[in-house]
């Protein structure tokens, strides 16, 4: 089974799919916790490329190869043998990422995106955890947090509450897939409605 977190920067999707991934192997399941961009030696190495050094280095196109190279090379060595030798691979952020991000950033990328997506990737989870959140609220947790990776979140919450409306957008385009959680509740909270969701998918 694969399951995705996503959200905006601050959303708390990072310690959901912590906390998940410690309910789940509470019940035995064998789990990898993974996450983009990222995720397997080779995509660490490239999101080094695109999270460090000045936020205009690449241009809109080539950041969206970026990615789309690292998350090849981590369905690659890291999910899909995860997936075969029949684990639970719990992933913060994926392909829905990159539809946000890259699609939205710079103008409407949307179409490329999901031409490389369906070109290069072709793998979507079967389960994605939309943990809904405030900009503000999220922006201000996620500079408080503070690991100097942050650089769109410099571009502040215009941004954020753009990807807050894209990321709503996708739930309704992906209804069967995406589940929307509401990120503004007390963390043990929303661990709970994330585990109501996932039980009722696991069976
Ligand atoms: O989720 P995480 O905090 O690790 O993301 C690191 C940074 O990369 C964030 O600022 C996020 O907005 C950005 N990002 C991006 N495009 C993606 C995935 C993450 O711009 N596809």
């Amino acid at each position: 089974v694969f399951i995705s977190f996503e959200g905006i920067d601050g959303s708390g999707k990072s310690t959901q799919a912590r906390l998940l991934a410690d309910w789940l192997e509470g019940q035995g399941r064998d789990v990898i916790l993974t996450r983009e961009p990222g995720g397997s030696p080779g995509a660490e190495e490239i999101r080094k490329l695109v999270l460090e050094g000045e936020p205009d280095r690449w241009s809109a196109e080539t950041e969206l190869l970026l990615f789309a190279a690292a998350r090849r090379d981590h369905l690659e060595r890291t999910i899909r043998p995860a997936l075969a030798a029949g684990q639970v691979v719990i992933c913060d952020r994926f392909a829905d990422s990159t539809r946000m991000y890259q699609g939205l950033r710079s103008g409407d990328m949307r179409a490329k995106v999901d031409a490389l997506h369906d070109l290069m990737i072709g793998h979507e989870p079967d389960l994605t955890l939309l943990i809904d959140m405030d900009p503000e609220l999220g922006l201000g947790r996620a500079l408080s947090r503070g690991t100097g990776e942050e650089r769109f979140e410099s571009f502040g919450s215009g941004l954020q509450a753009r990807m807050r409306a894209g990321f709503l957008a996708l739930a309704k385009e992906f209804p069967d897939r995406i589940a929307v959680i509401d990120g503004a509740q007390p963390v043990e909270d929303v661990a709970e409605a994330v585990q109501a969701v996932v039980a009722g998918r696991l069976g």
